[in-house]
């Protein structure tokens, strides 16, 4: 590891400064950044630890949504009442996630700036386009049981780790950021950058960017939603594909419905083709089906991970038949 000054920071506005200046990186759970660290993947010049910044409280707003602190452990947030009894999806994602100790420690900002397992990218041996752009992507012709099939590009083909940014994703929620510029709002959908010919830009963030908040607009009344994820073993492990369905029935009518995929995406995934397919129909196998065939039909996948094609279309298929149950 490579030696690093570290200063603790109290003010939102002096972070962002601080935070701007080249080489520094903020810490708060550090579940990512001291592991990528350690591997030498990470090399900050300075650590700015912002964990004493009063961003650790859920609220809930006058509009019926809920304002979640950055730095909201994800153990808290889980357990929140507000988010258990309004955005289920929401704590059943984050308990999917990681281990108890690491949900103890992780954040809300930090679970979204969270990087790719891609094991190429964690190692320097290899090439990774994502960790030094221009050298290649080793996973392309290696080992790509665990990537992404959806947003791919030439250059890359890492999925997003999230759990928590997939159902914040069909939550259709908004991050609020303070930059050296002020404050600003980004739709999560708009937050993340597919690869394409840059997979070192995952984000909207520049240096100094500060997450602040999560906001989580109000729900219709009656609105059920679901999280479901597939993975090698039931705890502490990734998704293979995962789920987050979030949907407003009329009877047996899908009055509204929005999808979210993990583990198949190079970011959280938004499916509007299956949102589109679920629209006003009932909600029957059929229905179902077609919505995952839907979200499916821009897969592109390699010769290790075609399963996910099928896999994520029966997780759409079992969320959706779960949320809509009577
Ligand atoms: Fe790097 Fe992306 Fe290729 Fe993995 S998939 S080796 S992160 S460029």
């Amino acid at each position: 590891m490579q030696a690093f000054e570290y200063n603790k920071l109290n003010d939102a506005d002096r972070a962002s400064a601080a935070g701007a200046v080249q080489g520094a990186k903020f810490v708060a759970g550090g579940t990512t950044l001291i592991d990528l660290m350690k591997l030498n993947v990470e090399q900050p010049t300075t650590l700015l630890d912002i964990n004493a910044l009063p961003l650790d409280k859920v609220e809930k707003l006058p509009d019926g949504g809920v304002r979640i602190g950055a730095m909201v452990r994800n153990s808290d947030l889980a357990h929140d009442s507000i988010i258990q009894q309004i955005y289920p999806v929401l704590s059943q994602a984050l308990l999917s996630g990681a281990s108890p100790q690491l949900r103890n420690m992780a954040t809300t900002g930090g679970n979204l700036l969270q990087r790719t397992r891609c094991y190429y990218f964690r190692d320097t041996a290899y090439a990774c386009n994502k960790r030094n752009p221009g050298s290649g992507c080793s996973a392309i012709d290696g080992h790509n049981r665990m990537h992404a099939i959806l947003g791919t590009s030439e250059h890359c083909i890492a999925t997003h780790p999230s759990d928590m940014a997939v159902a914040m994703m069909a939550l259709e929620a908004t991050v609020q950021i303070r930059g050296t510029k002020g404050e600003r709002s980004v739709p999560l959908n708009e937050f993340y950058f597919v690869p394409g010919s840059t997979p070192n830009r995952e984000n909207v963030l520049v240096p100094g960017d500060l997450i602040t908040h999560v906001t989580l607009p109000a729900l219709a009344s009656g609105t059920k939603s679901h999280y479901l994820k597939r993975r090698d073993r039931a705890s502490y492990e990734f998704a293979l594909a995962s789920a987050a369905v979030v949907v407003q029935m009329q009877g047996s009518r899908i009055d509204g419905a929005r999808v979210a995929l993990g583990g198949v995406g190079t970011k959280p995934w938004r499916s509007l083709e299956a949102e589109h397919e679920l629209q006003g129909k009932s909600a029957n196998e059929q229905t179902f089906r077609a919505a995952a065939e839907a979200a499916l039909k821009g897969a592109r996948p390699l010769h290790d991970n075609a399963f996910k094609v099928e896999l994520a279309k029966r997780t759409i298929v079992r969320a959706l038949k779960e949320v809509t149950r009577a």
